[in-house]
């Protein structure tokens, strides 16, 4: 059968781009909607099923640079649905052999299965699943993980499964961060999870915000049911998802599903659909195995959320490091809940890849809160679309644009290129940088178009005079502004440096450097090795701050902020053993009504506490803000000490 041929070596090319790669070639629905044309093919004529059939295989290829892991106990995929309808003859081929069967209904969190073995209570080896008999050995990457236990209250061995991933929060700031690096973004958290897990780099690990939930005991247990595993895990300190239904019903478990669909969003991180398991293991151990999945589970998967629209033009706009993105303007669709009539296209490589053209019917993805993007081209309705015109000049000063070979993106080079100008001058007045209220884009816009501000310098050269010749500009603003720009010279070191817009030099790394170096003019005579040492940093940040300060423009700059008066001392308290919140793990959640999140962090952290991005048996203190969700459920189910907003103030 040509037909069969051809979808088995499609669908391995497209296995191998997302399981090996971490880069899918298409979305997860067009490989699940191709897997079920062959499956169909593949009952329809038995005898001509191929042996490297992805239906009988379970996971990708292992990659070179990790040593292989053979699993002691295999590890598996789960068979998928789609429908009501199919659940229920799921529902119906258990209660055949189990009529009083029970099932356990958990979240299928979007990221990749990891197995942990501890040995006397010590985590000694941690895996990738790999095609399931053997995985890579990727221990030192999830000894980076914070959540996951390095050693547990008790002398046991045991292997655990779950999934690691990334949550929402950190894939949307490391993908501007690439962005803005002209690094190839991610399609995705679970790429991104996946990909993190690859490196090579342990420092990169640990910088990126990983998180787990625990669900399986792998080896032999010693309680009777998936309900109880999951309380077992958390006894021993895993972190395990609190959201969960048991239920003998298959009408209980939809109405659970279409509940958790509605408020997936809501959720900090990305589930793709809700696993079923039957709840007894003895009946699991008797109801056994397919070649690739368990017969006692079904996993169902939420219908994608992708849409088709036209792509009616293209936008080129100018970021803080020159970098060229372009965005779709659409026809509007609906699609997660929001009318979407724009998506990014990522970049020039990209768009060329993909063949995007102006005209194209176009499918848009959007994941979540994720910025909705541009898949891929229905070919289906390609008629004369023309190649699309990649601008060959900066949208902002008209310089010419540079494709450099290990980039996928464009890059405007032009160091006074105006847009660059103000992006940086916003950047740099931004909350989490010099914080000055008052100074947001147009303004910078304002100032700029008036000639009176060209680098972050010049702002505190501003006069009242000044101001008030700006159109729309009163003397109250224009003091107000004044002030906040005088008020910014005191603050701590590291909101400067976070704020002067380094490549790869976030607002964490900032702080992290200042800690050691105590002040910007020790940072600028480190050395290289020294910097990279630190823990959470690494070279590549190491290198970019090296580069930047041998520049004769940060020098320049340097002196000017010394003549300006500017401090670039590190000011941040460090916290003794014996601040009040010393050694505790505190997290925030919900909104805040009167302190920003950056203020409540600081706040707290200055009192010694650990703040953490999410809730585990470690937490000490949640702070939970109004409409706090999964957070707090947790928190609540965990006996964890809440608090709110007035507590904090109170400190
Ligand atoms: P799967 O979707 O069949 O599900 C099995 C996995 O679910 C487990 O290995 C585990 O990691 C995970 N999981 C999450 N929460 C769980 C929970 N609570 N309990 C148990 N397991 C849980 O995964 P698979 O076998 O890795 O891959 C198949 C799917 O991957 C396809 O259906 C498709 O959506 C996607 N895929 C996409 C492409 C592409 O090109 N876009 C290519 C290959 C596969």
């Amino acid at each position: 059968m040509k037909k069969i041929a051809e979808l088995v070596a499609l669908l391995n090319q497209y296995a191998s781009a997302y399981y090996t790669e971490d880069q899918p070639l298409v979305s997860d629905a067009e490989y699940d909607r191709l897997y079920r044309e062959l499956v169909a093919l593949e009952e329809k004529y038995p005898e001509a099923v191929l042996p490297d059939s992805p239906t009988h295989r379970v996971g990708g290829r292992l990659l070179d640079g990790f040593e292989k892991y053979r699993h002691e106990y295999p590890l598996y995929s789960l068979q998928d649905a789609f429908s009501l309808e199919e659940l229920k003859a799921f529902d119906q081929r258990v209660k055949r052999e189990f009529p009083e069967a029970q099932y356990f209904c958990e979240l299928k969190i979007d990221g990749l299965s990891i197995s942990l073995t501890y040995d006397d209570g010590y985590l000694t080896v941690g895996a990738t699943r790999g095609d399931g008999t053997t995985g890579e050995n990727i221990t030192e990457n999830l000894r980076r993980v914070a959540d996951i236990p390095l050693k547990l209250p008790e002398p046991i061995s045991l292997t655990v499964r779950g999934e690691c991933y990334m949550p929402r929060e950190s894939f949307e700031k490391i993908n501007q961060q690439r962005q803005e690096a002209g690094e190839a973004i991610f399609a995705n958290p679970r790429n991104a999870a996946a990909g993190t897990l690859r490196q090579l780099d342990t420092a990169i690990v640990a910088q990126r915000g990983l998180a787990t939930f625990l669900y399986q005991e792998a080896s032999p247990s010693d309680v009777n049911r998936q309900s109880e595993v999951l309380e077992k895990l958390n006894a021993l300190g895993f972190v395990t998802n609190p959201l969960h239904l048991k239920t003998s019903d298959i009408d209980d478990v939809w109405s659970f599903i279409k509940r958790v669909e509605e408020e997936r969003h809501t959720l900090p991180y990305e589930i793709d659909g809700i696993v079923i398991k039957v709840d007894s293991l003895s009946m699991q151990e008797e109801l056994g195995f397919t070649v690739k999945a368990p017969r006692w589970a079904v996993a169902y998967k939420f219908p994608a959320e992708e849409k088709e629209a036209t792509l009616l033009s293209v936008d080129w706009t100018v970021g803080r490091t020159g970098v060229v993105t372009p965005t779709a303007n659409l026809t509007p669709v609906q699609l997660a809940g929001t009318t979407v009539s724009r998506a990014t296209l990522h970049n020039i490589d990209y768009i060329s890849e993909k063949d995007i053209r102006i005209g194209d019917t176009v499918v848009v993805y959007k994941a979540g809160d994720i910025i909705p993007a541009v898949l891929h081209v229905v070919m289906r309705d390609r008629s004369d679309q023309t190649e699309m015109v990649v601008p060959a000049n900066c949208p902002s000063c008209g310089g010419g644009l540079q494709h450099y070979e290990d980039e996928v993106a464009l890059r405007c080079v032009n160091p006074l290129c105006p847009e660059q100008i103000k992006v940086r001058l916003a950047h740099f007045a931004s909350r989490d940088a010099m914080n000055i209220s008052g100074l947001g884009p147009s303004i910078v816009d304002k100032l700029y178009s008036a000639d009176l501000v060209h680098d972050v310098a010049d702002l505190y050269r501003l006069s009242l005079e000044d101001l008030l010749a700006l159109p729309n500009f009163k003397e109250k603003s224009a003091t107000k502004l004044l002030s906040a720009i005088e008020h910014s010279k005191d603050n701590s070191a590291e909101r400067l440096l976070f704020g002067l817009g380094i490549r790869h030099v976030g607002s964490k790394a900032s702080r992290l450097l200042l800690e050691k170096f105590g002040s910007i003019d020790q940072l600028a005579l480190a050395e290289e090795t020294e910097i990279a040492a630190i823990d959470g940093l690494g070279a590549v940040i190491a290198q970019s701050l090296k580069t930047y300060f041998a520049t004769e423009g940060a020098q320049l700059l340097l002196s000017e902020f010394k003549e300006i008066g500017l401090n670039l001392a590190y000011k941040g308290f460090v916290a003794s053993s014996d601040a009040p919140l010393s050694g505790r793990t505190i997290v925030l959640t919900g909104k805040l009504e009167r302190l920003t999140r950056s203020e409540a962090k600081a706040k707290l952290e200055a009192l010694g506490a650990n703040v953490a991005g999410s809730v585990s048996k470690k937490t000490a203190i949640v702070v939970a803000g109004a409409d706090a969700g999964s957070k707090l459920v947790k928190a609540q189910e965990l006996g964890i000490d809440i608090k709110d907003e007035a507590w904090l103030e109170g400190l």
